[in-house]
Parts: C-alpha cells; structure tokens; sequence
C-alpha cells in the first residue's frame, strides 16, 4: 500500500537527502490570486464584504457575524457531558504545561552600572483561526487559546466558519461550546481567508447588529487552516504577527525490528485520516518490520471509517516506507525530513532523542502516540510542518509574548566605553552617533581632543 524507498548502502549529502524527502506542494502560490481579491473586499467593504464571501464560499449568509452571547450560553449548555470532560481535561493539561512554559525574566550586568535586562511582555490582541471546512477542531482552539490565556494576552477573538446547515450562520456548538469553556466571548463566524483580512485589517458594520465597529485589528493572527487560511496570513503577515504557515499534516515514525507492526500501521493510518495530502513515513533498518507494516495496513485500511481518504494518503508521493541501513542513517533520514510529528519506536529512543535536531515534536515509545499529542499528553498540537522544523517550533506561551531587551548604563557604566562608541560609529560614517555619546561627558562634543 505505501511505496518503499531503499536507502540501504547509498552515501547522500545532506543536500540530496533533504530533496529526496517525500513531501506533498503547499501550493500557497496558486492560492494567492484567489486570495488577494478576498483580502481587498474586506479591507474595503468589511462586514458588508464579509456577509457576500461567507454566502458564496460556505453558502450561509449570518445574520450575526460576531456570535451572540445568548448562542455561546446555548451551545454550553448543549454540550454532551462526556465530550465536556474530555475538553476540560484536555485544557487541565495543557494549562499546566504552558503555566511551567512561562519564559523567566533575565538580566545580565556587563560592568559597574552597566547592565541589560529582558522583559517577556504579552502581545496585546490577538485573533485566533480555528478551521471548520471540512471537519471540526475544537481541540484547535483550546491549542491556541490556552497559551495565549497564559501568556497573558488582553484581548483574544476566535473566527470560524459558519456551519452551512445552521439557518442562522452560527458555526458549529461544540466550538462554540469550547470557547465558552475557556471564557472566550469575542467569537466570529467567519471563516477562510476572509476571517484572516478581517483580523488583519479590522471590520466595520454594516447592519444594526454589528455596532459602528464590528472587529478591531489583532497584533497576531495564530492557527492552523486551509491553503486559503495559509496563504492569506502569509499575506499579511508584516502588517500583523502570525505564527507558522501550517501545510498538510504529517508523520514520521522511527523505528526498529523491536517496533509492534500493528502499532505503527495504526499510527501512519491515523495520521492519514486527516487529509488525502497528509503524510505518513516510516523510517526504518528492519525489512521484516517494513514487510509487518505493509500487512497491518492491508488489514487495518479496508476497515477504517475513512478507508478511501486513508488509503489515497497512504499511496501518495507525501507518503512511504524509507528502508535504511542502521540507526545512524534512520536518524539522518528523520532529521532531512524535519517531521511535524516524529515517533520513536526503537529498543533505546533515549540515545535517538538525544540526536535529533528537527521535529516539531517527538513521541518517545510505544505508549506516546501521535493522537495523544493532538487531544490530551499537555503539549501543543499546533507544530510546524513541510520541513519547518529545521528552524520553526510548536505553538506556546513564547508565541505570545515578546521578549524587549531594557538596556540601563549609569555614568559610571558609559564613560569607560564612550570613546570607543565614537569611533565605532565615525567607522560607520554616523558622527552624530557618537556626539550623543560624548555629550555626556565633553562640554564640547564636536571637539574631541580632551576625550
Ligand atoms: P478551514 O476552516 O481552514 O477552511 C474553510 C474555509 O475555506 C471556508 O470558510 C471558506 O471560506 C474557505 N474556502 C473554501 N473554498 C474556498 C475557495 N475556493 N476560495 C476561497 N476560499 C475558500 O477548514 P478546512 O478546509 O477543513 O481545512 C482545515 C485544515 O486545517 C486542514 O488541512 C487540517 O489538516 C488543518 N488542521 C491543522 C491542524 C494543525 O494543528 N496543524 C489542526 C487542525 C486542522
């Protein structure tokens, strides 16, 4: 069912090994015409512009675009009691991850005053997109409201679209329902690319109900989308913060003959169910786990609920069994591919752990699969993807605050060090940079002999 690439006795630079990586096109390029025109509409038109793109591309039009309280008190009180305490168990878990995540103040003195301190200040406002094309993601939006909460951020507003079968354009209960559980009010039903300009660009009102103001700008946009979702916060981004932009999910599974076939069939299956573009990789030395594999899948497929979805994934160029000839090149083959997810299933994933240097996050051992991570383990489900490992990280407090250097130098600080300011800065050809220096200590500054 999966292709298998055979690695076994092939010496590759690691420029070779990063574009033989199976991976699936994000596509955000072709995207963009389509989403630049949505981005103009609502700059121009706002709530009026956002009523026309919520009827023609989830083919609803709400009567409330900023979701009434009355609902999110409805929707609460519907919720099933066993997805409730699913839902707050998760946020318990996560809460006290993000709480120990909370970055420390630091300060660092250089010489008798002289000293430079670091303050981790909160973004002030921050929009929060949590998809609902075609699925639903609660869990994206405790994922994302949770860190933001902690980190201290005034101001959150959650957008997602409105469920094509709700005759008033209210997005689905159970989102409204989990933002109710975390106190979240400011909610929009607005999805795609719209709800990207919206937070970007703010929106005005266009009927009674909106008010003069219907969403004020955010400083940050965070959450994971479609390609539209992707490509128009790339587009903004610059005007307004946004974290990663998010492609197709995927995993890799590192692996060794000790590996359980039926687990890690399960798993590159479970990670496929999410999307025809999702990819699933095993990375393993052992023929006869890849061989164990490829039987799971045979059986396991054919009786799961999304059989077809599952095995499009699982057949795809994104998707396959890379046979190596030991753990040293399994773990090369794991740090080229940078995965969103990375499983170690192998006899000591410690001594792998220790050397792997791109994931967005790693699963140690049988019993710490990826679905764990998605719903309940206390860690973030919002993890780069496409290789952004190599140099981007998962969602968490830090995504919220800023860290502002506070730079404090007294007279006894600066003096012994104004001299060479000055001329640092007449290398540079920027006297006046150095004359802000010596007025401090020269009557004259423009004349340096007694410096
Ligand atoms: P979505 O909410 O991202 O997108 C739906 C919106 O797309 C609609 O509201 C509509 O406005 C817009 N749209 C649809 N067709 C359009 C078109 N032709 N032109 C312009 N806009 C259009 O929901 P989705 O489509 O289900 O996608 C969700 C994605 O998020 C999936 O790829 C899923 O894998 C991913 N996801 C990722 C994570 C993560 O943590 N990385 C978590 C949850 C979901």
């Amino acid at each position: 069912m999966m292709r298998t690439m055979d690695l076994r006795g092939k010496t590759m630079s690691r420029a070779q090994l990063l574009a033989a990586m199976p991976r699936a096109d994000m596509g955000t390029r072709e995207a963009s015409s389509q989403v630049q025109p949505i981005l103009d509409q609502v700059r121009e038109r706002g709530a009026a512009a956002l009523r026309d793109l919520e009827e023609r591309f989830d083919h609803v039009r709400p009567h409330d675009l900023r979701v009434p309280a009355a609902a999110m008190q409805e929707a609460l009180e519907g919720l099933d009691p066993k997805v409730r305490a699913a839902i707050e168990e998760s946020v318990t878990r996560i809460r006290k991850v993000c709480a120990a995540q909370v970055p420390e103040p630091m300060a660092t003195d250089l010489a008798p005053g002289a000293r430079v301190s670091e303050r981790w200040i909160p973004v002030e406002r921050v929009g929060l997109y949590v998809p609902g094309g075609k699925a639903l993601y609660p869990s994206s939006v405790i994922m994302n409201a949770v860190p933001a909460q902690v980190a201290g951020v005034d101001s959150l507003a959650v957008a997602t679209p409105p469920a094509s079968d709700d005759p008033r354009g209210l997005p689905a209960a159970i989102i409204l329902a989990t933002c109710a559980i975390l106190g979240v009010d400011e909610v929009y039903a607005v999805g795609g690319a719209q709800a990207v300009a919206m937070f970007a660009y703010g929106a005005r009102g266009s009927e009674p109900q909106d008010g003069e103001i219907l969403c004020d700008p955010v400083d940050k946009i965070t959450g994971p989308g479609n390609i539209f979702v992707a490509t128009a916060k790339q587009m903004v981004s610059g005007m307004v913060g946004i974290d990663a932009v998010a492609g197709p999910t995927e995993i890799a599974i590192l692996a060794d003959g000790e590996a359980n076939p039926d687990w890690v069939a399960a798993d590159l299956i479970g990670q496929a169910e999410h999307d025809e573009l999702a990819g699933s990789v095993l990375v393993t030395d052992s023929q006869d786990l890849a061989q164990g594999v490829q039987e799971a899948l045979e059986r396991r497929v054919p009786r799961t609920e999304h059989a077809d979805r599952v095995r499009t994934s699982l057949s795809g160029n994104q998707s396959g069994i890379i046979l190596t000839d030991g753990i040293d090149q399994s773990i090369d083959v794991a740090n080229a591919y940078a995965a969103e997810h990375l499983e170690i299933q192998t006899a000591d994933p410690d001594a792998v752990i220790d050397r792997i240097r791109n994931a967005g996050a790693i699963f140690r051992g049988p019993y710490s699969p990826v679905p764990l991570g998605d719903y309940m383990s206390g860690s973030n489900h919002v993890l780069p993807t496409g290789g952004t490992a190599r140099f981007d990280v998962a969602l968490g407090v830090h995504t919220f605050m800023k860290p502002v250097e506070v730079i404090e130098y007294d007279r006894e600080g600066l003096k012994p060090i104004a001299a060479k300011i000055n001329d640092f800065a007449v290398s540079e050809d920027l006297p006046a940079h150095g004359e802000c220096i010596l007025s401090r200590f020269l009557d004259d500054p423009y004349d340096k002999a007694d410096l």
